[in-house]
């Protein structure tokens, strides 16, 4: 059995790294940027021929081969890329981002640190109305005055939230105690490290309307 050399240097792939640091904005304040990331096409291609050899020796090209390994739902080669972002989100959508248990996650914390004072805000124009077919998704937007209405509330709730929230930490309570005083339109942040199969199994699940 031959294995291929595997390459001497870091593989880079220019349209990655010309993504680093670039930040892509998200909702009100987050946001979500590529670090870094290890591996590349030639990755994926040089794993698969290691652990399928038979399988691929028709598949000559590795846009092909690429293709063949998804089809067939041969996932472990994509294991072998690695993407690491910084992401910046309201707390009520890093609920449901961190059930997804096969990335690597270290988050801000509201133990050792103060929690920015910056919250989710949806513009009126982007409240929408319960789906009537879909029991966990939104429908159609609702009329601006709701929308405004909704907003106020939340502006309201989060501003008096965070003004306790300092009274809190004035007065001595530790950050641990004091951060249950804030709602979910907060944000956090974290490092989210997966590789390239489960980040298409988060896309899959989380892009599905
Ligand atoms: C539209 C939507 C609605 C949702 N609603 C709810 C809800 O109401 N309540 C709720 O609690 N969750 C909800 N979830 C979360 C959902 O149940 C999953 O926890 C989440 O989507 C992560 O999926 P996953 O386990 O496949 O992904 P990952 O955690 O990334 O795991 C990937 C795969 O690895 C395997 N795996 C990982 N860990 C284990 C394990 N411990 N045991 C066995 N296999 C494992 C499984 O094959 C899994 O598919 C919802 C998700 C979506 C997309």
């Amino acid at each position: 059995m031959e294995a291929p050399e595997p390459p001497m240097r870091r593989p880079a792939v220019p349209a990655a790294d010309a993504l680093i640091g670039v930040r892509r904005p998200l909702l009100s304040h987050g946001f979500v940027v590529l670090v870094d990331y290890m591996g590349d096409d030639a990755a994926v291609v040089q794993a698969a021929r290691v652990s399928y050899g038979a399988g691929t020796r028709t598949v000559r090209d590795d846009r092909g081969l690429i293709r063949y390994l998804l089809r067939h739902g041969h996932t472990t080669p994509f294991e072998m890329v690695e993407l690491k972002f910084l992401i910046r989100l309201p707390i009520y959508i890093a609920r449901q981002w961190i059930r997804h248990r096969t990335a690597s996650v270290n988050e801000y914390s509201a133990r050792y640190s103060v929690v920015p004072d910056e919250y989710e805000l949806p513009a009126p124009g982007e409240v929408h109305r319960q789906s009537a077919r879909n029991r966990q998704g939104r429908g159609e937007p609702l009329d601006l005055a709701v929308g405004e209405s909704f907003r106020a509330d939340v502006d309201r709730i989060s501003q008096e939230a965070y003004q306790a929230y300092q009274r809190a930490l004035s007065q001595g309570v530790a950050r641990e105690t004091a951060r249950m005083l804030l709602p979910v339109s907060f944000y956090t942040q974290w490092y989210w490290k997966v590789n390239l199969h489960n980040l298409f199994h988060f896309l899959s699940l989380r892009l599905d309307p």
